[in-house]
């Protein structure tokens, strides 16, 4: 018989545990339109649930509609958080908000404030293109100020650094620990000062941890959430070093193939991931190699 182990620490983290409640009590109070910007979390299914609940989606504030004299709607920040300047775009259209924003994502955007203000040179390891990533940025514009973002070691000769720079250094809070470690000691080799903030939050840290001590006992890890989750992407590539590891979105997607010859399989979850959509996994896994 095949057996299942799962990681310690997998699925819902705090913040989208958070943010789904919050979406779910908007909605209850049917009290106007309310509107997300961008997607609510990494996860498809869960994002269609709460379309289907009433959520409305837009990518940007400018997609507002006009309201009428007297009207009122809400806008959910997700999260992710987003930059200063998109809360007064959503407010100059008349609309509340109502922030979502995990307050472990306050925790950079707080830093990297501090640093630009102090005259620190900030860089920030992470994914330029990352919401997460564009809230802080925009934080820092509002300090100001400005940053460079990279997200590994190999990008640190694009930033040209001088002996005398004094260099801020924050995480995403999704970004693996010893990347982040790395960087911080090799940008210590090339200037005088370097003041870091780990800025990863704990539930990465548990879910890195949990998958780093799961992988190397089977023999092959899946990793359950979004294809775009930037949180279940860092699990893939962490159990990917010790094991063969396959990311998939939802149960339908796993292969029999995978299976062949596995007495052990890991299961791990990104944070956006629900239990319904891991025990699926795994069911799916029993019935594959002809156990259920
Ligand atoms: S991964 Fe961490 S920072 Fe992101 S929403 Fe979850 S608890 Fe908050």
């Amino acid at each position: 018989m095949i057996e299942i182990l799962r990681a310690k620490s997998a699925g819902f983290c705090f913040g989208v545990e958070r943010i789904l409640e919050m979406a779910e009590e908007l909605l209850a109070e049917k009290n106007g339109p309310v509107y997300c910007l961008g997607e609510l979390i990494h996860n498809p299914q869960e994002v269609e649930r709460i379309q289907k609940m009433g959520m409305k989606f837009i990518q940007d504030p400018s997609e507002l509609p006009k309201l009428d004299h007297g009207g009122w709607g809400r806008v959910l920040i997700r999260a992710h958080g987003v930059a200063p300047r998109v809360k007064e775009a959503i407010k100059a259209r008349g609309y509340e908000i109502a922030d979502g924003t995990c307050p472990l994502v306050t925790i950079p955007h707080r830093f990297a404030r501090d640093l630009v203000t102090d005259g620190y040179r900030l860089v920030i390891m992470g994914h330029r293109e990352h919401p997460e990533i564009q809230g802080i940025l925009g934080e820092v514009e509002g300090a100001g100020g400005r940053a460079d973002v990279v997200s590994g070691i190999e990008e640190i000769g694009q930033l040209s650094l001088k002996a005398s720079d004094r260099v801020g250094l924050i995480s995403q809070t999704t970004h693996p620990y010893p990347k982040f470690a790395e960087l911080i000691s090799s940008v210590l080799e090339k200037v005088l000062e370097v003041r870091a903030y780990n800025t990863i939050c704990y539930a990465t840290f548990e879910r890195q941890d949990a998958i780093r001590e799961l992988a190397p006992q089977v023999d092959v890890v899946i990793v359950v959430g979004g294809h775009q989750s930037s949180n279940t992407n860092r699990l893939v590539e962490i159990a990917s070093e010790y094991t063969s590891c396959y990311h998939v979105e939802e149960a339908s997607e796993l292969m029999a193939e995978w299976f062949q010859g596995v007495r052990r399989v890991g299961i791990s979850a990104g944070a956006s991931t629900p239990e319904r959509a891991i025990r699926e996994v795994c069911h799916r896994i029993r019935t594959l190699v002809g156990e259920s």
